[in-house]
Parts: C-alpha cells; structure tokens; sequence
C-alpha cells in the first residue's frame, strides 16, 4: 500500500498532523499502540494564556489561542460536537504579595487579565481570603472524546494501525521510507515522551516530566469557570466533575500514581471547597517537555523522509494545532517554520 505520509502516534500531536493532511487532500496512515495512560489522555486539556508568578503572557498566544479555537471548532463542525468550551479561569491568590502583582499587570492594561469586580461572588463555594481575579478567555477542550472520535474516523477510513512502531523495521529509500507492506513519502513521528527513543531524533533536548491529577465529584460546584488556587479545578463534559491537578515530577517517571499527590490533592480541596466531594480516579502521565520549553517541529536534517511533530510539553492543546498546521505548510508548500520550533536548530545535534 503507498500512502504520502506515515504517522507514528495519536495523541493530539498526532491527532492534529493528521487532521491538517486530511484537509490538504494527502492520504496516510498512522500507528498508534492504544497505550494508557498518554498525556493527551491525562490532560486537563486547558488553554491559560498567562503563566508563573509575575503572570506573563505565554508563549505566542496572541497566535495560538485564536488558532486553537478555530481548529477545534472546525474539527467540532466535521463531528457535530462541541471539543472546546470557553472557561475562564478564576485566579484566587495565595498572599497579599500575588493580589498587587495582578492588580499592576490589570493596572498596564494586561490583554488577558482583568479584575473581578465581585470580589465575595465565589465565597460560597471556595474558601479565599486575598480575592481573586479573571484569566480571559481560556479554554477546556474535551481531549478524550476528540482523540476517541478521531480514532474511529482513522479506523473507519482503514487509516490507523493499531500496534507498536518497530523502528528497526523501517527502511529508508532514496524517495520515501517502508516500513512492511507500507510506502511512504515521509515518516512523522509524533511519539510524546516515546520520542527519547526514536533512533533519529532521541538525542534532541528532552526534559521529560510527570504530572498527576484526581477526577473528582463535586455536584455543587458552578461549572462556569476553571478555578486555580495553587491548583487548577476544571470542569469536565459530565456534570458536576472536576479535574483537580498537577505537580511536576523529574523522578520516578513510570511510578504511575503516587500517594503521596493523592493525600496532598485532597487536603488541599478540602481545604479550599466549600462543599464535599468524591475522588472517582487517579491517574498519572508523563509530559514530552524540552529543555528550552519550545517543540520540536519540522524533517530530520540529514534524512529528509523523517519528520517530527513533539516536545508540547504542559501546552499540547494550544501548540499541537498551531504547529501541526505550520508543518503541513512546510511539507506541501515549503513554507516557512517558527525558528525557535525549527527542528534544524539542532542540525548539528542531529548529524552525529
Ligand atoms: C497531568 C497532565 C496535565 C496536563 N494538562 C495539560 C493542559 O491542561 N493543557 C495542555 O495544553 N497540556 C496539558 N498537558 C500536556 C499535554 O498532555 C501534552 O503536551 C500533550 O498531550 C502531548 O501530546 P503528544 O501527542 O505529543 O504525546 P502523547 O499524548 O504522549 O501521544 C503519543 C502517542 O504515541 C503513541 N506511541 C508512542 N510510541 C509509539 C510506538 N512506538 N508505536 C505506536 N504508538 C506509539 C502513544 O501510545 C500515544 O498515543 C498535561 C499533561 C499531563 C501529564
């Protein structure tokens, strides 16, 4: 069978490079193993334009966020589903020190941060006692139901291989690569945290990290918004459930679950809902982050047929449909990619 493009992964990396061919008209396959948990999997799936402490403007969000919703929407008119719903976020803060600090930035007239004027308005919910203010607009996208629906089509279209990508079988021809009965133009790995040990790209700056969350039941909790309070609270499609994380972890990557985020999780919700509420699950996944927090987008410099589409970190759902669009750019028309996403910026890297 030839195809133009082969894709190893889908999660939304992988979910979006596909989507982005199929509405350039390119035919391909992808290869995923169906392996629980994965990052997409385990995501929130929240788009928050501003980052850390000083509240900074995340990276390019001027460009991803209006991108990110129209994707979706458009992936949504294709499904006839709603995969992202505006939530914005509620920033309750810690200390007196973090309520100035939001108040200048809203004070310079900050494009995604504003004051609440009700300060008490969350009181009945949520215990606070510095105020809060309003992170606009963000986002939920509802990444489980996206990458299901999206795996189906795959598999309805006989466009999916369900197993693991043997890279040892993978042969590289003067035009394209075989991989069994399988011809391609070009292999585009979107492999996640997997990509550490992908024989062409495994020497690229990775720092991969593990985050936890808790689903949790919370029946009395206003969906209207994402609540952040030293942790994120954010609404899920079925009513009255809530995703409550993360941490940042270096160590112990494959250790799943940890007890100790649970105990910690939970003391904290305690300790900030106003109303009781149930833990139904627990999981754990590992973030494909790099060093310089920025993805690895584009072809291997000195195998053209190999491409990669990774390195989202904690930003999939805002970076993958931006990039995953300009790679397609760059594969049919040569366009153009964001240098500092540019795979060749590690030519050298690359080439040992
Ligand atoms: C706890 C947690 C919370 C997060 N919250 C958010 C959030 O709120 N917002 C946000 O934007 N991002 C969030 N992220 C980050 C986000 O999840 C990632 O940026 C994104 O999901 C990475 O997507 P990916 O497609 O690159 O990788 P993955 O989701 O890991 O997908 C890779 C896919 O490739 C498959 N695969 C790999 N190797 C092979 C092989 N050899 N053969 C076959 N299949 C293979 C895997 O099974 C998988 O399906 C969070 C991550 C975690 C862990």
């Amino acid at each position: 069978m030839n195809v133009d493009f082969l894709i190893v992964g889908q999660g939304i990396a992988g979910t979006l490079l596909s989507w982005f061919l199929h509405r350039a008209g390119k035919s391909f396959v992808v290869i995923d193993n169906g392996a629980e948990p994965t990052a997409s999997k385990v995501a929130a799936g929240i788009i928050n334009p501003v980052t850390g402490r000083r509240y900074h403007t995340t990276w390019k969000a001027d460009e991803l966020l209006p991108h990110a919703e129209k994707t979706y929407a458009e992936i949504g008119a294709h499904f006839n589903k709603q995969y992202l719903v505006r939530k914005n976020i509620i920033d309750f803060f810690p200390t007196p020190g973090a309520r100035e600090v939001f108040v200048e930035r809203v004070q310079e007239g900050h494009t995604y941060m504003d004051a609440y004027p009700d300060q008490n308005h969350f009181n009945r919910h949520i215990r606070y006692d510095f105020g809060c203010g309003e992170i606009r607009p963000a986002f939920v996208t509802n990444l489980p139901a996206l990458l299901a629906d999206w795996r189906q089509w795959l598999s309805d279209k006989n466009a999916l291989l369900e197993e693991d990508f043997v890279a040892d079988d993978l042969q590289l021809e003067q035009e394209g690569v075989r991989y069994g009965a399988l011809r391609a133009q070009k292999i585009l790995f979107c492999e996640g945290p997997a990509g550490t040990a992908n024989p062409w790209f495994r020497l690229l700056p990775y720092a991969l990290n593990k985050g936890e969350a808790l689903l949790i039941e919370c029946p009395d909790l206003p969906n209207t918004h994402i609540y952040k309070k030293g942790f994120l609270l954010a609404p899920l499609p079925v009513q009255g459930t809530f995703w409550a994380g993360s941490n940042y972890a270096w160590e112990g990557l494959n250790e799943g679950p940890t007890e100790a985020f649970r105990l910690r999780t939970v003391q904290l919700l305690e300790a900030t809902l106003q109303h009781p509420f149930r833990v139904l699950h627990h999981h754990a996944a590992v973030r494909p982050a790099t060093v310089e927090r920025r993805p690895f987008v584009g072809l291997h410099p000195v195998h053209p047929q190999i491409g990669i589409l990774n390195g989202t970190g904690s930003k999939g759902t805002s970076l993958a449909p931006y990039f995953a669009q300009q790679f397609v750019n760059h594969l049919l028309h040569d366009a153009p990619l964001t240098p500092e996403a540019d795979v060749r910026r590690f030519t050298r890297l690359l080439s040992k």
